[in-house]
């Protein structure tokens, strides 16, 4: 039977719960975002005694679905103070799943001293000094509880950056070979399991007795045909774009549709950008001999595979993963063209434990002001290394790009809800912009990504310059992301289930395989706008208002190049969005 692990971190102990029947479909954001709005007083500071913190996995994970091995994280925001959901793509995940462990909540004030490891496995879970571990960079405490625990568990840890409670902080999950290398990155999570003094969380999976399906033969039926239209799209195909090129190949798409921002927002275009984009990145793996470009997956059982392992010039490993949203802020938008220098800043944040499209932002609003010049590769990884050291700079910068935007007495920061935009210009692609605008999630292109359909083609064609009908596609897709993300699917199933009917058939059947319900292709929109209506309830009572469902006054005044639009998107269009 499911089980919730609740971990007192006043207390020091963990009681285990049978799932409430109203939360028995729940799984990933769902879960995660309903218990948030239940038992944590909106209010609330999100460093302080009454948030929480929320592990969970999807209602699929642990089971044979393809690329579903993905883990929700939620809890009230340090970065927005609103609702957050962000999730990683781990093996940690999948254990979880076949642990049935449904969520773990981390609660209660911790003593101010002392640092703490839970220990999950099959028939147990405890809490453990891990004072051993103060100050460790991610890979450091990986290197430690593998030898320690043995190389089949997976790992939960944050960096000097969570612990010091800067809310840029991201959550560091193991890969699929222990790497401390995949995050859930957004929302300064890390900050909130810093504040509880938990520096890792090890689960063990031997004995577990897997996911509990209640119809094998529907879910079978269903999982074959999710895998056969994932096997065929062009996008998600062995050999497909994802896998040759991985995400990164967006870059130069982006930037050839003027929606890459570039020089903290100035520009749709960027002149460096084949130089990190994903074929230079490919062909410069395939030169220095690395291997994992093609063919590595965050954890076993993704069949789309889009992660890469980046090498140094001798063909030693660099840096997992180097992705377009990464390659992206780090490089574009700090106007940065030297892939090293990209990977290494990557590398910096993971080793850290910050989110990498948060960390470009705020570079680049500290090259506004003139802290370290646009173009300064070198300049960036020091700012990163302040970071990590923990510098009066360094928490600046540490707290996001809109802290770092009033600390310096810049105008123009692309956040919204105090989250860093990410990779798509809001100006050149008007249904991301209504996303970011109105998600209660602050700017996050995952929580409703119209790009497929505006600059892609799946999906639909959109002109991505009108704004006509990119209400309804913002809310659609976010209501689309909020139910993938419930189930805990890899968002990049999307790009096969848009176009292939099948396959969107084969995901509903699948989940109604595991939980034994008579959901229809249908139900997505209406369980989807369930989990957003909760969130934003959370946000209402947090203090929220139709206000903070704004882009940046700057975007509206500011012709962005080479379109030379402004956002142009009225109040009523965004209020329209969830009316
Ligand atoms: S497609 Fe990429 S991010 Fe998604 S599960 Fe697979 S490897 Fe992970």
């Amino acid at each position: 039977m499911a089980k919730i692990l609740r971990v007192n971190m006043a207390q020091r102990n963990i009681i285990e719960e049978e799932v409430p029947e109203q939360l028995a479909l729940l799984g990933g954001r769902g879960l995660t975002s309903t218990m948030i709005l239940d038992e944590v007083p909106p209010g609330c500071h999100a460093l302080g005694p009454n948030n929480k913190l929320i592990f969970a996995p999807g209602v699929v994970t642990g089971s044979a679905a393809a690329s579903s091995g993905r883990i929700s994280v939620g809890s009230k925001s340090p970065l927005t103070g609103g609702i957050k959901e962000s999730n990683a793509g781990t093996p940690v995940a999948t254990m979880l799943g076949r642990l049935r462990i449904k969520a773990i909540v981390v609660e209660g004030d911790p003593a101010p001293e002392g640092w703490w490891l839970l220990r999950v496995t099959s028939d147990s879970a405890e809490l453990l000094p891990a004072d051993d571990l103060d100050g460790a960079i991610t890979s450091k405490v990986n290197e430690v509880l593998l030898e320690r625990y043995g190389n089949r568990v997976g790992i939960v840890t944050v960096g000097p950056a969570g612990e010091q409670r800067m809310a840029m902080a991201g959550i560091c999950f193991s890969d699929a070979e222990g790497r401390a290398s995949r995050y859930a990155g957004r929302g300064g999570l890390g900050a909130v399991m810093g504040a509880k003094r938990l520096k890792a969380i090890v689960v063990d999976p031997q004995g577990a007795p897997g996911v509990e399906i209640k119809d094998q033969p529907l879910f079978r039926k269903g999982g074959r045909k999710l895998l056969d239209a994932l096997q065929t799209h062009a996008v998600t195909k062995p050999g497909g774009t994802l896998n040759t090129y991985g995400t990164d190949a967006l870059v130069n798409v982006m930037s050839e549709a003027g929606g890459l921002p570039t020089r903290n927002f100035a520009r749709g275009n960027f002149e460096g950008a084949n130089k990190i984009g994903g074929e230079t990145l490919a062909e410069t793996i395939a030169k220095r001999g690395g291997k994992g470009l093609s063919g590595h997956a965050c954890h076993q059982g993704c069949v789309i595979k889009c992660s890469n392992i980046f090498p140094m010039e001798d063909g030693s490993e660099h840096v997992s993963v180097v992705e377009y949203e990464s390659a992206w802020a780090l490089g574009a938008n700090c106007e940065i063209d030297d892939l090293d220098d990209v990977a290494e800043m990557i590398r910096l944040c993971n080793e850290y434990g910050v989110d990498t499209i948060e960390a470009g932002v705020a570079i680049g609003v500290a090259m506004e002001a003139g802290v370290v010049p646009f173009g300064d590769g070198k300049g960036a990884i020091k700012l990163l290394n302040e970071m990590g050291e923990g510098t009066p700079l360094g928490h600046i910068i540490g707290n996001g790009a809109a802290f770092t935007g009033r600390a310096f007495g810049v105008v123009r920061v692309p956040t919204v809800k105090g989250q860093a935009m990410p990779a798509y210009e809001p100006r050149a692609v008007k249904g991301m912009g209504i996303t970011y605008a109105t998600s209660p999630m602050g700017a996050d292109h995952t929580a409703g990504y119209t790009v497929a359909q505006e600059i892609l083609g799946i999906g639909g064609s959109e002109d991505a310059l009108a704004v006509e009908g990119k209400a309804d596609l913002s809310r659609s897709s976010q209501a689309a992301s909020a139910f993938i993300d419930t189930f805990d699917y890899c968002l990049f199933i999307a790009f096969a289930i848009l176009d292939i009917d099948t396959g969107l058939e084969g995901m509903v059947e699948s989940i109604n395989g595991v939980l034994g319900t008579e959901y229809t292709t249908a139900d997505i929109d209406r369980i989807g706008m369930e989990v957003l209506r909760t969130e934003r309830r959370f946000n209402e009572l947090a203090g929220f208002t139709s206000a903070d469902d704004r882009l940046p006054e700057f975007m509206t005044y500011e012709p962005l190049p080479p379109h030379n639009v402004v956002a142009g998107v009225s109040e009523a269009e965004l209020d329209s969005v969830f009316a």
